[in-house]
Formats: structure tokens, C-alpha cells, sequence
């Protein structure tokens, strides 16, 4: 299968070429040149399949000619064998057709791992057949950054630096980075903010001059293509948990880049029979003003109980409107020049297809403290403030009560203890035993300037694969 930009301004390109980048050249994101179909009978046929073995099948018509099918399901097999329940996503009932799917079992305790373990493994494959070493830059404001070092920490291709805002991550945030101990593994903590952070990346990634001869720059946010490609799974997985492709479900999935839930979307495309896909967003409700009034108008960032999905812009809103633009390039590249000026508007045609699948909701920090405090209260379950927020769309949005309608439980409640804290919760929520140990390990960190030449410099000084 080949790829194409969103622009329409390159060539088509293989997955391994895609993989290997970050944007396309046309400042596009690369998406499939189309979108594989499965069959109801095909799907039906995949019930009671394991995670591992569903992800094979769901997985192979992107990559079949890319690699062997056996040496995809081995890279799947590693990719999972990380995570700490058997059941790798389980579904958990919180009320009726109310179910949870705990996405948070991966080694750094959210979604991201589903991506991340697997896109480590993927690209040391590709790079070692290659016989190819590579630079990965990355800018994280939390989890990312955590997800991208456990994925590439054993690669022997891949060097991984990661920027984070000095002094601006949680605790455990960037302790689940700084206390991994390979040497491939580098953390550069800026003076500045996030966006200085993704502002250097963006930067560095224009102009790689400084890389020594032969190195290029890997993106592992979820412009790479290889990210979304994983995460179609899991919706998969709950439908043929819950009943599917014979019966509807729904998802509720909270929002930051629009990358999660891009991948719901392309499930329902590939014949997953889904009835709504619901947009989740805190304050930052950019997407569903977006949805609910056409106002794709950017506004300053506010801090959340729920950082993750502290966004401006999603960058993975442009593969959607990709499709809804009937796969027109130019179109797109007028659009995303508007919203990049402040403000773009969606034609009529664009708006009412959107809706005939998403709805969305906008859950502020007052709200999520509510949910979390009674779903305790009603079912003995403690939500992390990102999933609440999913529970709370979920249940404002849902149109039909016969639905199963899934949230997504995007990370585990210890990654985010002030939250849970105003949520009433007496204590810290506890963290896994892997993990009970972290506030003892030693971190290693270095603290850089919001200076592109002394971030270069380290960077090409500390190559070490
Ligand atoms: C990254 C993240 C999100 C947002 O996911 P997108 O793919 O960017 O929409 C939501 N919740 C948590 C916990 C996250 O880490």
C-alpha cells in the first residue's frame, strides 16, 4: 500500500518511507492512498481471536508488502507482551450498554503504549533491514514522552531525545522518563514551555543540517502514521467483545490531537459497524466548537486538570477533513492556512457527513471532578480525570441506550493524583507494583536553554547507536 499527503503535493510513498519521517514535505500528514475494506462475514470471523492475533489481521493490509506476515505478528507478539493484563484492553461495565475499555495496562499506564511499544519495535525492524540508524525528536508536555522512551529503549537503531518543559511535567510524568537508564535514551529539559519545546522540534526537523552525515529525524508523535495504524485495533476489539459487527456500538474517546480517535473513525470505514463516535475535550473545546457550531477559531491555551488534551490545534483533524473534502488536496491546504491565521470554516457538506458519525461535548475541570467523585462513589471505580471526561461526553451524547457505548479509559488515575485528590479521593491513587518503586530511582536529565544551536549541538554531541 502507498501513502499520500493531505497537501497532494508529493508523490505517493511506502510505508516504510513514511514511517521513517515526520511530515510531508508539503507540510500534509501521510495517509493511506485508500482505505482497506473488511466484510461483516470477515469480521464476524475474527470473534474470540486474541488481541495479538486480531491486530495481525486488522494490521496486514497496510503492511503486507512491507514484511512477511510472520514477521509482523512476532513484532505484534513483543509489542504486547509489555503490558500487564492478560487481557491487554478489558472492558469494564459501569452501567447498562456502559462499558469502559482500560486502555492504561501498557508500561508507562496510558493508551499510548498501544502505539508506541508497537512503532518501537516496528521501526528497529525496518531500520536493521535497512541497515539505517536513526535520530527520534520528540516534544512532550507528559505522556508521549514517557510512551516513545519504553518503545525505543531497547532498539539498537535509534537514538530518542525528548524535550520537556523544565520543571513543568508532573512528578511522575518525568520520572516515567528520566529514570530509564539506556544509553540510546536522552532527556533534554528546556527552559520555557511546551510549545518552545515543539517549537524546537518543528525547527529541527525543517533543517537537519546539523544531524552527522547519514542520520535523519524520526517523528513519534502521532503524525506517524505507524500510531494510528495500531490503535485501530482496540475498536475492533470491543465491538467483537460486545456483540459486533452484528450489533452497533458507539465510542467516546477524549480528544487532544484527534489521533485516538481518527482511528475509530477509520475502523467504521474498514466495516466496523460503529453509530457515534463522540469527541471528548476539556476547556479546550476548539474541536467541539468546531462540531457542534462550525467556530474552528483558535483561542489561548488553558491549563486543565487533564493536560493531555491541552491542545489548540489537533493536527490529526486534517486527515479527517482529508476525507471529508472527497480527498482534495488543494482544499486542504487553503483550510489548514486558515486555521493556521486563526480561524477556519467548514462547508455545509463537510459539517453535515462529520455529523452523521461524531458528536462532541466539552467537560470543563468542574465537571470532571464530579464524575470522578461519583463514579467512585456509585461503582467503586476511580477514573482518571482524561477518561471522565470521556464518561461524562459519553453519556451527554449517547443517542440510543440499546448501544453499547465504550469509553476509552486513556490512562490509569495514579498518572494524575490532583485530579483524583479534588475528586475527594483521601490519598495519592496508588501506582502499580512495576512502578511503586519510582519516587526511589535515579533520574538523569539534562537542563538545556531555549537555544536551537545548544539543543543541536547536544543532540549531535550524544549520538551514540
Ligand atoms: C494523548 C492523550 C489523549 C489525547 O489523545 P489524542 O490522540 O491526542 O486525541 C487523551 N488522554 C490521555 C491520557 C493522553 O495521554
Amino acid at each position: 500500500m502507498r501513502f499520500v499527503s493531505t497537501r497532494g503535493g508529493v508523490e505517493p510513498k511506502s510505508f516504510e518511507d513514511v514511517i521513517l519521517t515526520g511530515l510531508a514535505p508539503d507540510g500534509g500528514l501521510f495517509v493511506p492512498e485508500h482505505i482497506p475494506q473488511f466484510s461483516q462475514q470477515e469480521i464476524a470471523s475474527w470473534a474470540g481471536l486474541s488481541y495479538q492475533d486480531l491486530a495481525l489481521k486488522v494490521m496486514t493490509p497496510f503492511v503486507a508488502d512491507a514484511m512477511p506476515e510472520q514477521d509482523l505478528k512476532t513484532l505484534i507478539d513483543d509489542s504486547y507482551s509489555t503490558f500487564r493484563h492478560n487481557g491487554i484492553a478489558p472492558l469494564v461495565q459501569t452501567g447498562h450498554n456502559e462499558w469502559i475499555m482500560e486502555l492504561f495496562h501498557g508500561p508507562t499506564l496510558a493508551f499510548k503504549d498501544f502505539a508506541l511499544q508497537f512503532l518501537g519495535n516496528l521501526l528497529d525492524y525496518t531500520l536493521e533491514k535497512r541497515n539505517q540508524k536513526v535520530v527520534i525528536m520528540g516534544a512532550t508536555s507528559g505522556d508521549t514522552g514517557s510512551a516513545a522512551i519504553e518503545g525505543c529503549r531497547r532498539c539498537s537503531n535509534i537514538d530518542i531525545f525528548i524535550l520537556h518543559p523544565h520543571n513543568r511535567v508532573s512528578d511522575v510524568q518525568r520520572r516515567q522518563m528520566t529514570t530509564v537508564m539506556a544509553g540510546n535514551i536522552h532527556n533534554i529539559a528546556l527552559h520555557g514551555n511546551f510549545d518552545d519545546c515543539q517549537n524546537m522540534v518543528k525547527s529541527s526537523f525543517a533543517d537537519q543540517s546539523f544531524l552527522p552525515d547519514g542520520r535523519q529525524l524520526v517523528a513519534v508523535n502521532s503524525i506517524n502514521w505507524a500510531r494510528i495504524m495500531a490503535q485501530i485495533v482496540y475498536y475492533f476489539w470491543a465491538a467483537l467483545s460486545l456483540g459486533g459487527p452484528a450489533r452497533k456500538v458507539s465510542f467516546s474517546v477524549p480528544t487532544g490531537n484527534f489521533g485516538d480517535i481518527f482511528a475509530g473513525y477509520l475502523a467504521h470505514k474498514m466495516g466496523l459497524p460503529i453509530e457515534q463516535l463522540v469527541i471528548a475535550t476539556n476547556q479546550n473545546d476548539i474541536l467541539h466548537r468546531c462540531i457542534s457550531d462550525n467556530d474552528h477559531s483558535t483561542r489561548p491555551l488553558e491549563q486543565s486538570l487533564a493536560p493531555s488534551m491541552d491542545i489548540m490545534i489537533s493536527s490529526n483533524f486534517e486527515r479527517l477533513l482529508f476525507d471529508l473534502y472527497d480527498r482534495d488536496g488543494s482544499a486542504i491546504a487553503g483550510l489548514m492556512a486558515d486555521a493556521k491565521a486563526g480561524h477556519m470554516d467548514l462547508s455545509d457538506s463537510a459539517l453535515t457527513q462529520a455529523r452523521e458519525l461524531f458528536s462532541s461535548y466539552r467537560c470543563d475541570d468542574e465537571g470532571m471532578v464530579g464524575i470522578i467523585r461519583d463514579t467512585y462513589a456509585e461503582c467503586d471505580y476511580l477514573l482518571d480525570p482524561h477518561t471522565a471526561i470521556g464518561l461524562e461526553a459519553a453519556r451527554q451524547c449517547r443517542s440510543s441506550a440499546e448501544t453499547p457505548m465504550i469509553t476509552l479509559a486513556t490512562a490509569h488515575p495514579a498518572k494524575f493524583p490532583d485530579a483524583v485528590k479534588q475528586a475527594g479521593y483521601p490519598q495519592d491513587p496508588e501506582l502499580p507494583p512495576h512502578m511503586a518503586d519510582l519516587f526511589e530511582r535515579e533520574e538523569r536529565f539534562t537542563v538545556l536553554d531555549n537555544d536551537q544551536d545548544a539543543v543541536q549541538q547536544f543532540i549531535a554531541g550524544h549520538i551514540t547507536v
